[in-house]
């Protein structure tokens, strides 16, 4: 029989850090790395190591994938390092390497700038033949038939499920990275994935991770309230909380439906106080 390849992959964690990054009441599970489990070919053996419940404690791999925010990064170049030394091959993705690729690179074999999606199957690829390049570049894809992530392989201690209905930003505030990230265009997921998504985590709390759920046009709104409507009539009991921006306050019928189908908590983004700011934005 021939052996499998493994895929390892890292959600780590500082211990130096403090505050709501290690409250175990407000940590979601690693949504990146479930997204690559799903991604990942059928033959793959994959383990996902949680350092927000597991110190690492070294394994064996064939091929290793980490993620950061700039909070998790010193860890994760750490980690990416022990098995560099030991030439098994790293990767790295997440928005503080694509945003400082050439760091990165001096602690992975490859780094991956961006949305991974639409280069993880010609990574794997490359790596299944010796090929693995320094660098892939993700473009952003429309959310239709994006998978659903692997939440068979999250950590069952998280308090709070998670779900992305949408990514990316019109806007530019310069303090944020998501439009440099995610890109300018506000990019949906059919109603019915995310209602399929949100229906199936395990988890009575949901968080939904969209950095801005409603959006700034009547088409995007309407797309939430659907999403509302649909939590409603399949009758999901869940409690979940969202961000959005200040404008979600102008849609009563959403708050109205919202507030039915679970919603406890919305965090705004107040991005300025002063009105010349937010129009410069
Ligand atoms: S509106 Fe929010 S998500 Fe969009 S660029 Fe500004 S801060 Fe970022």
């Amino acid at each position: 029989m021939t052996k499998r390849n493994k895929l390892l992959l890292i959600n780590p964690l500082s211990t130096k850090r403090r505050g709501l990054i290690r409250d175990q009441q407000s940590i979601f599970p690693p949504m990146a790395l479930g997204i690559i489990a799903a991604l990942t070919p059928e033959q793959w053996e994959i383990e996902l190591v949680d350092e927000n419940f597991e110190r690492f404690t070294y394994r064996e791999a064939d091929l290793v994938g980490i993620t950061a925010l700039t909070s998790q990064v010193t860890r994760a170049y750490e980690l990416a390092s022990i098995y560099k030394e030991k030439g098994i091959s790293t990767v790295m993705g997440g928005i503080h390497v694509s945003m400082l690729p050439d760091e990165a690179a001096q602690y992975a074999d490859s780094v991956v700038i961006g949305e991974a999606e639409s280069v993880w199957g010609t990574l794997i690829h490359d790596f299944e033949s010796g090929t693995l390049k320094k660098r892939y570049q993700g473009n952003l894809l429309p959310l239709v038939d994006s998978p659903f992530p692997r939440i068979d392989l999250y950590h069952p201690g998280y308090v709070f499920g998670s779900v992305q209905t949408t990514r990316g930003c019109p806007m530019s505030c310069d303090f944020c990275s998501v439009h440099t990230f995610n890109g300018h265009q506000y990019r949906a997921r059919p109603v019915k994935d995310v209602v399929d998504e949100f229906e199936k985590i395990p988890q009575q709390k949901v968080y939904i991770v969209d950095d801005n759920l409603i959006g700034y046009t009547k088409k995007s709104a309407d797309r939430v309230l659907e999403i509302c409507r649909e939590i409603i009539r399949r009758g999901i009991k869940k409690d979940w909380l969202c961000a959005a921006s200040m404008n979600i306050a102008d849609h009563e019928e959403v708050l109205h439906y919202a507030a039915k189908a679970g919603c406890k908590m919305i965090f705004l983004g107040i991005e300025s106080e002063l009105i010349d700011q937010l129009e410069s934005a």
